[in-house]
This record gives structure tokens, sequence and C-alpha cells, in this order.
């Protein structure tokens, strides 16, 4: 049995649509992509606060960003 990828942001399994090839991958939608990239954007990576999903999109939610991170 195949298990199937899971979104490193949300950790839910990927919807079966998203695979290698698909624009999202590997999250499971466009808004975890923007969290992910904000999170990079940030360098939230190297901090130690515990980044929930929900508080990445509150902290997207608060600024404003390029369009191509308008999802
Ligand atoms: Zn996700």
């Amino acid at each position: 049995m195949i298990r199937r990828l899971t979104c490193p942001i949300c950790e839910k399994e990927l919807p079966v649509e998203v695979d290698g090839d698909a624009a999202i991958f590997p999250f499971c939608s466009p808004q975890c992509k923007s969290a992910d990239l904000y999170r990079w954007m940030n360098g939230s990576y190297a901090v130690d606060e515990q980044l929930t999903p929900e508080r990445v999109m509150e902290e997207i939610a608060k600024q404003e960003l390029p369009p191509e991170f308008d999802v």
C-alpha cells in the first residue's frame, strides 16, 4: 500500500490531483505553498518559535504580499 505524501505545512495528506508535476507540489494547496514561501522570506526556519500553519496564515494575513503570493 502506498502511503500518500503529506503537506509539510498543515500535515494533511496531499490531494490525489497533487503529484510531482503539480504547481503547488509538495503542498496541499496554494495557501500552504505561500505559507512556506513566507516562512523562508522571513527566515523563520532559523527561529526556535513553533510556527503552526494557523500562525503562518495569520502572519500572511497581516502582511502586504507581492502579487505572486496573493492566492
Ligand atoms: Zn497544507
